[in-house]
């Protein structure tokens, strides 16, 4: 039975596929003041608005001159002074040094910059000459950034489709954008079924649980840079489960949680189905996460995004919360990343070391994702040490909390040594 199901790689690369078919189509744009831009998704380039630097800039304190002249180790007259934030002076008179702050402007006729640590002055408190101390010398173009090396004016510094976090927005703050075109972000359903569930908020009767999956999946989707949209708890019958996704047509990708295993009780693919649902897998040859659904719903509404696509996709993700949240970052991310117009569409993985955990034997026909934790902090010489979360299977929440991450175990791997280098799935 399982055989016939597609390998990890297989649907990965269905759903790569898919989600570069996605990419094609820009979502539609909207400007953000540059404070509300942290996590959203540049719908434009960033360009430079002048030069970067915008000026010949020292890169310490000291004394710019010619190099060839303070090679020399002759005293040279100290011609002026720039502190940081004064506007480019100079010329440089012959036989001259000027004193200069780190990020001040290198008057003209100066090639480099002798760092304060390494002159003498005359001793005078206000010293009117400067030699560099032998047998040191100066290149030109030491210790100076030349105006315009990063950047030229009108350069486009970062693409469209650019995630944006700190470092995109000091560049935005540096190039004079106080707003910023970001994508619209995708509205994402997020279905829990299941008659067993109970809200956060009350106490659940024997045999009862709460429902953990809608506000772990509505913060991975904001973390996605996505707009969660919880609806509420479906029932295992089809009549409540076809209001559901009846109510859900207007979401940009819909993500419907448990019912999609083998059970009695397991009726989203039939009420997909009902909704007109094309499947392009039910299931998958990984663990956790085995009962996957991936597939796409015809479009009913005037959504601008969907009627672009043409269709809008759906994930029936397994119930269990450690397959829910696997198959959400294997497989919904980089849909859910293709959708807001990112151009990393992930998922990400990285190497990591062994650490413990030799008994990690391969499963025949299954690619396997185990909680894991990483110790990311240790030296930064060193491959990051790996060690498996202890877990009692896919619903164990409190070992996904403990985890960093997740340890891939290939198909054909028979056995995980301690030291080995492996693939780790990175949240
Ligand atoms: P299912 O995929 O519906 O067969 O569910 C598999 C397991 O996951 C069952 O033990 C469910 O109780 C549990 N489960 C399903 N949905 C949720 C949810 N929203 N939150 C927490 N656990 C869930
Ligand atoms: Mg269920």
């Amino acid at each position: 039975m399982s055989s016939a199901l597609p390998s990890y790689e297989q649907a990965a690369s269905l759903v790569a596929t898919y989600a570069a078919q996605l990419s094609r189509l820009r979502p539609p744009a909207e400007r953000v003041e540059l404070a509300q831009a942290n996590g959203r998704v540049l719908a434009s380039p960033l360009c430079a608005d002048r030069d970067q630097p915008p000026f010949s800039r020292s890169t310490r304190d000291g004394f710019a001159c010619r190099a060839q002249e303070a090679s020399t180790h002759r005293q040279l007259t100290i011609a002026g002074a720039s502190r940081a934030g004064e506007s480019p002076s100079g010329p440089l008179p012959r036989a001259a040094a000027w004193e200069i702050m780190t990020g001040a402007p290198v008057p003209a006729g100066a090639d480099t910059v002798m760092m304060i640590e390494h002159v003498e002055t005359d001793g005078a408190p206000d010293s009117s000459r400067v030699r560099l101390l032998p047998p040191r010398k100066v290149k030109p173009g030491e210790n100076i950034v030349a105006q315009g090396v990063q950047a030229r004016q009108g350069d486009a510094l970062l693409p469209a489709g650019t995630a944006i976090h700190f470092a995109q927005i000091a560049l935005a703050a540096a190039c004079g954008y106080s707003a910023l075109d970001v994508f619209v972000r995708p509205r994402v359903a997020i279905l829990a079924t299941g008659d067993e569930l109970v809200p956060v908020e009350c106490a659940p009767a024997p045999g009862q649980i709460r429902n953990s999956n809608a506000p772990m999946l509505a913060a991975m989707v904001s973390a996605a840079g996505a707009e969660p949209w919880v609806l509420p708890t479906a029932a295992d019958n089809a009549q409540s489960l076809d209001a559901a996704l009846a109510q859900a047509a207007d979401a940009d990708l819909l993500l419907v949680s448990g019912g999609v295993s083998a059970g009695k009780f397991d009726l989203v693919e039939p009420a997909l189905a009902r909704a007109g649902a094309r499947f392009h897998f039910t299931g998958v040859r990984i663990q956790p996460g085995k009962p996957l659904v991936f597939g796409e719903l015809p479009v009913r509404t005037v959504n601008p995004l969907q009627k672009e696509h043409g269709t809008k996709c759906f994930f029936g993700l397994p119930g269990n919360p450690v397959s829910s949240a696997v198959t959400f970052l294997l497989f919904a991310a980089p849909i859910l990343a293709a959708l807001s117009g990112r151009l990393d569409l992930g998922p990400h993985f990285a190497l990591a070391q062994l650490a413990k955990g030799t008994d990690q034997h391969g499963k025949p026909g299954l690619t396997r994702f185990l909680p894991a934790h990483c110790d990311f902090a240790a030296s930064a010489a060193e491959i990051p040490e790996l060690e498996l979360v202890p877990w009692q299977g896919s619903g164990d929440l409190a070992a996904l909390a403990r985890s960093n991450c997740f340890l891939v175990v290939p198909e054909e791997a028979h056995r995980l040594e301690v030291g080995a280098i492996v693939r780790i799935l990175l949240p």
